[in-house]
């Protein structure tokens, strides 16, 4: 016996298989084929980067940057941080590669992300998302763009039902301002009854109060002052264009007033997609707009708006897909038969065909486990019939594809 003790994986990682490892692929080639339906350009990105990309982006206040990066010196000295997020990363590639030359540029990327939190369903310390950004876009027609693919992407995976489109703006930096004052005299009034984050949060950040989960938070949001109390007109005209827009496109959402979201960067439009279909981790995708961020890594100023989904939580809500069966199954009858079988099922696969090869284990027991695996098609080879296969229950749509590639199939029997 082994005095080996296996490693365990780390908390908070996923090893993702089967039916679940189907839908988050599902997920991830649905955005795939949508985000080229809106023309959104593909970028792959680094996992780490400076820490100052983070910290300087997302604000030190933030839960991200203030407990849950994954920082580290690497040999040279120098303090790198796993990528929690994709927006920071992107704005600093605009930057950097001078890709002000494409702007506005409508950017998609999808991958790994890693966040220190406590660990439970739908919130992982490694997650994935998928990520949707127009970088140099100053119109509200960009915000549309993003939500009506967002929408489009939640009915393509079949779980728009059920998910909401929250919509809030924050106003521009005035009225945003404004309402921040607003809220720090609404809950300085009772900061001893809120909950020990957002008592630290009162003076320097207090919008994300309204953002807590914490009950003790809840009772004072409800009726904290409202951002429509002081928006100025042109952030007013720049959500109206956002509301009409979507529902000229026919996009359903509706307004949520006290919705912020949880990094210091955002700017008028603000989103969530929400589900109670998956208890507490309830926001499939969120977003909004971003207008200040290029400047906090040293840019120009540069409007940009953006979105990123959870892609464990999409597929969760996605759940078990239809069973891929095979097409064709190719059995090898008798042990002389199995080069012939295999080299069948290749050509086959070649063709396009999703086919399975039966030529291992006892030859007795092979088309028994072919017929369990309900192939629409089933080509037997044995010694009796030289080279002819015999075909089963041969449906008519793969009929009609066999007769596209009659010259790889060395003739069958329709049942
Ligand atoms: P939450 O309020 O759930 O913590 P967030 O505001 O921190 O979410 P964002 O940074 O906006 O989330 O990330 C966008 C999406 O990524 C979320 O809506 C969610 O679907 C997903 N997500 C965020 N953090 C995690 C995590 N730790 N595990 C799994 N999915 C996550
Ligand atoms: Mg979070």
């Amino acid at each position: 016996m082994s005095q080996i003790q296996t490693p365990q994986a780390i908390r908070g990682t996923q090893d993702i298989f089967g039916a679940d490892a189907e839908a988050f692929a599902f997920v991830v080639e649905t955005f795939e084929r949508v985000r080229k339906l809106y023309r959104f350009r593909r970028a792959e990105m680094p996992v780490f980067e400076k820490t100052a990309v983070f910290s300087r982006s997302l604000g030190e206040t933030t839960d991200v940057v203030s407990k849950e990066m994954y920082s580290f010196e690497d040999r040279g000295g120098e303090s790198l941080t796993l990528r929690p997020e994709f927006t920071a990363g992107l704005a600093r590639a605009y930057l950097t590669n001078g890709w002000q030359q494409y702007a506005p540029v409508k950017v998609v990327t999808h991958g790994p992300l890693f966040r220190y939190e406590r660990p439970q369903k739908g919130r992982y310390r490694q997650f994935h998302q998928l990520d949707a950004e127009v970088i140099g876009a100053a119109e509200p027609q960009a915000d549309v763009e993003l939500l009506v693919m967002a929408d489009q992407l939640l009915k393509e995976l079949g779980i728009a039902d059920g998910v909401t489109l929250q919509l809030n703006t924050l106003g521009d930096a005035e009225s945003r301002e404004a309402w921040r004052t607003a809220l720090i005299g609404y809950f300085r009034a009772v900061k001893g009854e809120l909950s020990e984050d957002s008592q630290e949060r009162l003076e320097k950040n207090p919008l994300r109060i309204l953002d807590s989960k914490d009950p003790r938070d809840k009772v004072f949001v409800a009726d904290a002052p409202k951002i429509d109390a002081f928006l100025g007109a042109e952030a007013q005209d720049f959500f109206g264009k956002v509301t009409a827009g979507l529902d000229a496109a026919g996009v359903t959402w509706t307004r949520a007033p006290a919705l912020v979201r949880g990094l210091d960067y955002y700017r008028h439009t603000a989103f969530e997609f929400v589900t109670d279909r998956l208890g507490a981790q309830g926001t499939v995708l969120g977003g909004g707009r971003y207008d200040g961020l290029i400047e906090t890594l040293g840019g120009p100023h540069t409007p940009a708006v953006g979105w990123a989904a959870g892609v464990e939580r999409l597929a969760m809500l996605v759940g078990d897909l239809p069973h891929s069966w095979p097409e064709i199954c190719i059995v090898a009858e008798s042990r002389e038969r199995e080069i012939d079988a295999l080299a069948l099922t290749a050509e086959y696969r070649r063709a396009g065909f999703i086919a399975e090869l039966f030529a291992s284990g006892s030859p007795r027991k092979r088309f028994d486990k072919a017929q369990k695996s309900q192939p629409q098609v089933i080509i037997s080879l044995d010694q009796r019939d030289g080279h002819k296969g015999n075909a089963f229950k041969c449906d008519r749509a793969l009929y009609e594809r066999f007769a596209d590639a009659q010259s790889i199939f060395h003739g069958f029997v329709d049942r």
